[in-house]
């Protein structure tokens, strides 16, 4: 089945007693056992599996070609549990523009327990010189939050077999729609489904896909159970609800985000855009390879620094200034002021996720707002 279809009908893998056709909420946290001792319904304790979390798992692991899914809390919880699984003292290759809230896990959580290197994944000669003899995983993020870079997966890919490596993507900016990485070799795909998998900015959630049930993973599924950092039943009945329309948000998203990446290109007032369907990205020819379309995610840097910036996110009518992403509702935020001194974002650079409104009212609020500067 192609995605659109296993987006509506993946979750639909065991037929209801009941008949409905719109999977129904499970709340209970237990389940009755028979008088073997088994568990008849397949499920015994909700923290380690229920009827709603199999269905969401078993959706987004057919969608991004994967063997394994394990849903969590939180994209950062589902980061946290790569780490957890790694031995102490592994070290860690890691994208030097790491989102920022997992690279501040690694400084202020794992700082004692795993060595780490952040690093320009692009700059293919020098990523051997990294290596050393505890070096585990390399994780990247494509494209890359909030700088938009995009990273040759299928190069990484090689690298990481060649030298035993696990390779993990955090391709929350891509979602399941517009890039499948395991198919270029990674082993553990993250999402946070908070972003657009969710897609309407009220769910909180994170999922792993694996390429393959190693012993790696079995220590995945196992902090995922006894850790507990796991959705809620009310969570993963929502996001199904929301991956059966992902493709067509993606679609348009992705429409609405090139549109406005081509006007704002060509604005006197715009220092640069970074957006992977335009050619003017220094990675567009892997983006075309790697992804299906540019997104829905675009930074900007503005010709009169961090005030005009500002200035233009305050301006903006229909462009909620907010933290996250991938909601229908367009999002803009000055990232500098939330990652904070040691991060690699300009200070004129604002991050926006373009929403499903229609695009001539959103290129219309931006060319105001710039017109007022
Ligand atoms: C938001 C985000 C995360 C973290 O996800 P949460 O659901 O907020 O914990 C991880 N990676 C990327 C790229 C993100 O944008």
């Amino acid at each position: 089945m192609k995605k659109e279809t296993l987006a509506i009908h993946g979750a639909s893998i065991e037929k209801s007693s009941t008949g409905d056709v719109s999977p129904s909420l499970h709340l209970s946290t237990t389940f009755f056992r028979d008088e073997n001792g088994g568990y008849p319904g397949g499920h015994m304790y909700t923290r380690v599996s229920n009827p709603n979390r199999k269905q969401l798992e078993h959706t987004l692991c057919s969608l991004e070609g994967g063997e394994d899914c394990a849903a969590f809390s939180s994209g950062n919880a589902a980061g946290m549990t790569i780490f957890q699984a790694l031995e102490p003292n592994s070290h860690i290759i890691a994208p030097d523009d790491m989102y920022w809230g997992l690279k501040k896990q690694l400084l202020t959580i794992f700082n004692n327990i795993l060595e780490f290197s952040f690093v320009d994944l692009n700059n293919k000669e020098e990523l051997k010189n990294y290596l050393q003899p505890n070096t585990k995983m390399i994780w990247a993020e494509s494209p890359s939050n909030p700088l938009i870079k995009v990273y040759d997966l299928e190069w990484l890919g090689n690298f990481s077999k060649a030298n035993k490596l696990i390779f993990v993507c955090d391709s929350t900016f891509a979602s399941p729609c517009l890039q499948n990485p395991i198919k270029y070799g990674v082993d553990i795909v993250l999402h946070s489904s908070t972003k657009f998998i969710g897609g309407h900015s009220d769910v909180l959630g994170g999922a792993l896909i694996t390429a393959k049930k190693d012993e790696f993973w079995s220590k995945i599924k196992n902090i995922q159970e006894i850790g507990g950092a796991v959705p809620s039943p009310f969570d993963c009945f929502l996001l199904l609800r929301s991956i059966k329309t992902l493709h067509y948000r993606m679609l348009g998203h992705a429409q609405n985000a090139q549109l406005l990446a081509e006007y704002l290109e060509n604005h006197p007032k715009i220092e640069s855009v970074l957006y992977p369907g335009l050619k003017s990205h220094p990675n567009y020819e892997v983006a075309s390879r790697m992804m299906k379309s540019g997104g829905g995610m675009l930074s900007v840097t503005i010709k009169d620094g961090e005030k005009a910036a500002s200035f233009i996110a305050n301006n903006l009518k229909l462009f909620a200034q907010a933290t996250s992403l991938g909601g229908v509702e367009s999002l803009i935020e000055h990232r500098y002021s939330v990652e904070g001194p040691n991060s690699l974002t300009p200070k004129n650079l604002l991050r926006v996720s373009v929403g499903l409104e229609n695009i001539e009212d959103l290129i219309q609020d931006f060319s105001d707002a710039l017109d007022k500067i």
